[in-house]
């Protein structure tokens, strides 16, 4: 057999920085010399806000950039964030689970002050022209006031799909609209920001802004905090193909197509969550188990999302693979953690 043929994957970041944080901290630190102790949040209970299950069918995949400076790190001290992100974002998978419908719902109740629902959503490649979204960054949207100094943003909602109006009354849970790609968006997901007195607070750990020091609370109400547990990283899809995945078409059918006449057999995994220093194991097996090809990587730098991939040339003398099943394997390794953040295995069967 000819030696493993490998193809280094590219990389692509999920979501683009919207705007430089201010220097929240170096601000909040003057304000707070001068109102010592006993400041803290008004109580908060946030219910989710999106009618999928973060971790099944949808993903956290990014959180508030805690790193007032020009690095990122989430409440975690992880790397689920970018420079500048100033809220909470779930996605769906694919631009087809967008457009099925996934309902964006209020955290808590409120009154709505503002909307916007004119916008279109992105191409499902994520190229978006950002020139000509002026200042609509976050695109279509829904601003929830709930009182007490405290508002919730619901953004890049699908376009059309705002349900309410200035001045409604709306109740935690209530529809607001669908998870969208409008504005400034390289994948469908709702921007999910909290704000207390206009300053962006991380419901994970929610710091008052008086003492950004002290230990943050949760916001989120306790019945739905198993759910939203901490993911260091994530598959949102995997397949095998005869050519090089299209990243910018990945997750969304036609994800990838095999015969067992094509040239090439690849496997492919598209996940987010890698840190600088992970090892990213890719490999391929015959179907009598053997390893057809493998691939081995340090991660060179923190990634939103990142697609690896594995191929293997089909053997000239041969005019097709043979029958039986591939299976395709990907393990993500992290330095301190006992398992593997990523395993996961992927058969093609190839028919006689
Ligand atoms: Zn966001």
């Amino acid at each position: 057999m000819p030696a493993a043929s490998c193809f280094p994957g590219p990389r692509l970041r999920g979501c683009l920085a919207l705007a430089k944080r201010p220097l929240r901290r170096a601000l909040l630190l003057l304000l707070g010399a001068s109102s010592l102790a006993h400041a803290e949040l008004p109580p908060l209970s946030l219910q989710l806000p999106v009618a999928c299950v973060p971790g099944e069918n949808c993903f956290i995949q990014n959180h508030l950039d805690h790193d007032p400076g020009p690095g990122a790190v989430d409440y975690h001290h992880g790397s689920l964030t970018y420079d500048g992100h100033k809220g909470t974002d779930f996605r769906v998978r694919t631009f087809q689970e967008m457009r099925a419908g996934v309902a964006v719902l209020a955290a808590a109740d409120g009154v709505v002050k503002a909307i916007r629902d004119h916008m279109p959503d992105g191409p499902a490649s994520g190229l978006v022209d950002e020139q000509a979204l002026g200042e609509r960054l976050a695109g279509n949207g829904v601003l929830i006031d709930h009182g007490d100094g405290w508002e919730s943003q619901y953004g890049h909602l699908r376009a059309g799909s705002v349900a309410v109006t200035p001045g409604q009354n709306v109740r935690a849970g209530e529809p607001l609209g669908l998870i969208g790609q409008s504005g400034l968006a390289q994948f469908p997901h709702v921007h999910f920001e909290v704000r207390f007195n206009a300053q962006p607070i991380d419901p994970f750990d929610a710091r008052d802004p008086a003492h950004p020091d002290a230990p943050g609370g949760v916001l989120w109400n306790p019945r739905i905090r198993p759910i939203l547990s901490y993911r260091h990283a994530e598959v949102l899809s995997s397949g095998f193909s005869s050519a090089i995945p299209d990243a910018t078409l990945v997750g969304d059918p036609p994800e990838a197509s095999f015969n067992p006449r094509d040239k090439a057999l690849i496997f492919w995994v598209n996940f987010f969550g890698a840190r600088r220093g992970d090892k990213e194991t890719i490999r391929l097996f015959d179907p009598q188990g053997h390893i057809l090809a493998e691939q081995s990587d340090i991660a060179d730098k923190h990634q939103a999302r990142t697609i690896r991939y594995l191929g293997r040339p089909r053997h000239p003398s041969l005019s097709r693979w043979p029958a039986g099943n591939f299976t395709g394997e990907f393990i993500l390794e992290r330095d301190g953690f006992v398992e593997p953040l990523i395993r996961i295995r992927k058969e093609i069967t190839i028919l006689q």
